[in-house]
């Protein structure tokens, strides 16, 4: 009797390790449109005042730290990491790295106008920031909206891409832009986009809809602001939760920005990844990898009991 107990236990001990498939789909919610509110709105007031750049040390310290922040956070799956979008957007335009950023074509300190700017959307919460996210660079930022929300070009400029990417970015829409520092912004996860290729767009022109398209677990707006092909952090000059700008001219020096995004590189190749297949367990991803199932746990905020959904991304250095 008691082997029978001890067997029936460790079945149940094994069953809990192992991985359980959860499959996320995308959540439909009925179509909005939200046409009604395509005037646009007064620009919120610049102010005048240009900054001084941060120093080297600082930038890298607290992206290291918010990084860390980040790995801590997303042990834990949480509702707030659900409704982002979880997988690889950078599917498009991932040639355009930091590779193509040539410094010496661009002057030492470019001086953004944010003053030619407009909200993209006028949702404040921002439900995944710019950065590390678990294995990969988040490389825009996603605000919270509803399907149907009114999406607007945050600079003037020429519509150049107008495409749908199921396993990423969803119906998307990017704009080149050529006077105000910004070279591109792209705009993910439509409902709707009400803007064509080669179409000329002022600031604050409505583009498309907001949505849930693409690798999305719930509506929200996935918006990057790049230069020369490096991705910049959007809320480095807009401020969403009080829908206007952080700086009238923000003085952005690029060889630092560069430097910024070498480092987020750097911390990103430096992780190694384990992704849960079928009939994975602690043990095994431990063995492995060649580390402590209590050093897997602690780098991603689980316990051992913890139910791995296949497919997860486990850090594991
Ligand atoms: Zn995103």
């Amino acid at each position: 009797m008691r082997i029978q107990y001890l067997f029936s236990f460790l079945i149940l001990l094994a069953s809990s390790l192992y991985a359980q498939e959860a499959i996320e789909y995308g959540e439909v919610l009925p179509f909005k449109e939200n046409l009604a509110m395509n005037s646009p709105k007064e620009s919120p007031q610049p102010d005048m005042e240009v900054v001084g750049r941060r120093t080297a040390t600082n930038a890298i310290q607290q992206m290291e730290q918010t990084s860390e922040n980040k790995s801590d956070a997303e042990g834990d799956i949480s509702d707030e990491n659900e409704i982002t979008d979880s997988e690889p957007e950078e599917i498009i335009e991932d040639q355009e790295t930091i590779t193509t950023v040539d410094s010496t074509q661009l002057p030492d300190t470019l001086f953004i106008d944010m003053t030619k700017s407009y909200m993209p959307t006028e949702n404040r919460r921002v439900t995944s920031p710019f950065g590390m996210r678990t294995y990969r660079i988040h490389k825009g930022i996603d605000i919270k909206v509803q399907v149907g929300d009114t999406i607007r070009a945050a600079f003037a400029g020429v519509v150049s891409k107008v495409r749908y990417e199921r396993r990423g970015y969803g119906n998307y829409v990017m704009i080149e832009h050529v006077d105000c520092g910004i070279t591109k912004t792209v705009y993910g996860h439509l409902s709707r986009q009400l803007v064509s290729e080669g179409d000329t767009v002022q600031a604050g022109d409505i583009i498309g809809l907001g949505g849930n398209t693409g690798r999305s677990t719930g509506s929200h707006l996935h918006f990057e602001t790049r230069i020369n092909g490096m991705p910049m952090d959007p809320a480095t000059f807009f401020n969403f939760e009080n829908q206007t700008f952080t700086k009238a001219i923000y003085p952005l020096s690029m060889q630092q920005a560069k430097a910024d995004y070498t480092a987020l590189e750097k911390v990103a190749s430096a992780r190694r990844y384990h992704r849960v297949r079928p009939g994975d367990n602690l043990g095994k991803i431990a063995q492995r990898n060649g580390i402590s199932i209590e050093k897997i746990c602690r780098l991603n905020g689980i316990k051992r009991t913890t139910v791995l959904r296949i497919g997860r991304m486990l850090r594991c250095s």
